[in-house]
Order: structure tokens, then sequence, then C-alpha cells
């Protein structure tokens, strides 16, 4: 049976927290180096519902994709949101690591997760990492369809085979448009317009697009925008984490047992389709 410290070598053999941006707050959240580990869980987000997830699974670690603090605090007291969960976590023992933009740029990462769930074909990084002489590393991944399809069967596709959400897709660009090239990102992507637009492919799947970007992309180029839930689009990261640790489990005997959790944490719980309302815009008259 591995220590906690052995098994969050492990994981930084993965995802080196060097690699991580410079804002990011990345490592052990919460944990004894010394303790053992069984029984590993696997979420995009720490909280309580997942803290309280790993509590009744006997889970000894909780790998998360997104940070539990970002930013500095002067209270774990349990009347907060966030000091709850630790107060949960360290009463039964269990460690919280984080892997967040060290995952993201990884080879595998989040993104290689999110094309392999929309059966996407990777040809290399959106962005490169340029520490990386294989050129493998790097933020967002450029993708390609064995068969083109058109935007509203792609749309349908990224709806079909990514979990499903309250936001579902959302979808910018001309439904009959032929998808061949696409570029992916798991979470928050408009801050690279610049990098897909020069990569020239026909569609971008990401989450979290906001008005001004996503209209003057759409005033630039005929590049399709598919948004999906934030979510969505990092969760099959988990599965691919959790299949990298039971190789490594495996490797050295240590018998570990890996769950991913299917809770739902998107914080969007509610969709509502528009209903046309006669004097509204968009109305028939
Ligand atoms: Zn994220």
């Amino acid at each position: 049976m591995p220590r906690l410290s052995e098994v969050i070598a492990a994981l930084d053999a993965l995802w080196p927290p060097s690699r991580a941006e410079q804002w990011d707050a990345v490592g052990t959240v919460c944990g004894d180096p010394d303790a053992e580990v069984t029984r590993v869980l696997f979420a995009v987000d720490p909280v309580r519902e997942i803290a309280d997830e790993a509590v009744t699974l006997g889970a000894d670690l909780i790998v998360t994709h997104h940070p539990l603090y970002l930013r500095g605090t002067t209270t774990v007291g349990a009347g907060t949101p966030k000091g709850r969960v630790v107060h949960t976590l360290i009463k039964h023992d269990i460690a919280l690591h984080v892997a967040h933009t060290n995952a993201d740029t990884a080879d595998p990462g989040v993104s290689d997760a999110l094309a392999g769930a929309l059966d996407l074909r990777v040809t290399g990084p959106l962005v490169p990492d340029p520490s990386d002489p294989a050129g493998r590393r790097g933020l967002g991944r450029l993708c390609e369809l064995d068969h083109p399809e058109t935007l509203r069967e792609f749309t349908a596709r990224c709806a079909a085979w990514l979990p499903p959400t309250a936001q579902g897709i959302r979808v910018a660009g001309d439904p009959d448009a032929p998808i061949r090239r696409v570029a992916v990102s798991g979470g928050s992507g408009d801050s690279l317009f610049e990098q897909v637009r020069a990569a020239g492919v026909d569609a971008f799947v990401t989450a979290d697009l906001r008005h001004h970007p996503v209209s003057e992309a759409r005033e630039q180029s005929p590049l399709a925008l598919v948004d999906a839930a934030h979510w969505a689009t990092e969760w099959p990261w988990c599965e691919q984490a959790a299949a990298q640790l039971d190789a490594i489990s495996e490797r050295n005997g240590w018998g570990l047992r890996t769950h991913v959790s299917r809770t739902v944490t998107d914080p969007w719980t509610a969709h509502a389709p528009s209903v046309t309302t006669p004097s509204l815009p968009g109305a028939p008259n």
C-alpha cells in the first residue's frame, strides 16, 4: 500500500507543478505524506458534494482539476464553504491534490481527453510549449475529423458525447458549414481566438465564451464556435487521469482503487430555450 507522498510523487511526474502558470495554485492542499492510500477519487471541482462523495466512498485522496484556493486565505473556518471542505477532508483523513494548468498543457493533457471524448484525431498542440522539444505539450489541441461533417452534425456529436449538463451546447456559425479541422481547449477558451484563427481550423470547441470575443471572432472569420459547459469540457480528463494512475499503480503493485466522480458540478442547473413572444425582437409580425 503506497504512502500519500509516493502517490503524489507519481502524480507530479505526470503533471509537474513547475509547469503550472505563475498565477495558479496547484499541488497538495491537505493530507499527511505518511498516510496510506487505497482509494482515489478524481473530480473537476473540489466542492462540498465531492468531499461528501469521497467520505461515502472511503477515499483517502481526491485529485481535482480546479484549485480549492486560487488566492491566499486567512481562514479555513468551517463557516466558509471552502473551509467546510477542508474540515470534512481532514476529519476523514482525506487528502486533496490539484493538477490544473500543469494538467492542461501536459502530454496527454486536458484537451487530449476532450478530443478523445469527441473521437477527434489530435495532430498537435494549439499553443505549443516552447520548452518541449517533441512539440507535443501545450495549450489546446488541433484535431482532424476522419470524415468531414456539417456544423449541425458536429454539434450533435458534441451534445451526444460530452457528459450531459444543463447548458448543453451553444453554437455560433452556419449549420451547413463543413467541419474538417477543429481546435479544442478544455475550460475557458476565449483568450485563444487569435491562435485558433491563425491555425485556420473550421471550428473551435471550448467553454465560457463571452459576447464580445464571440461577436468579434464571428465578424473576422467564418470560424464556427462551439461552447460546452466548462465542467463538461474538463470532465473527460478525470477518466484519462484515473487510467494513468491505474497504470502506475499496476506497475508498482500498489493495488489502488481509482474512481471518477459522475457528480455534475457545473454550476448552471437549468436551461430554458427562448419562447417567441409577440412584440419582442425576433417575433414574427
Ligand atoms: Zn477549468
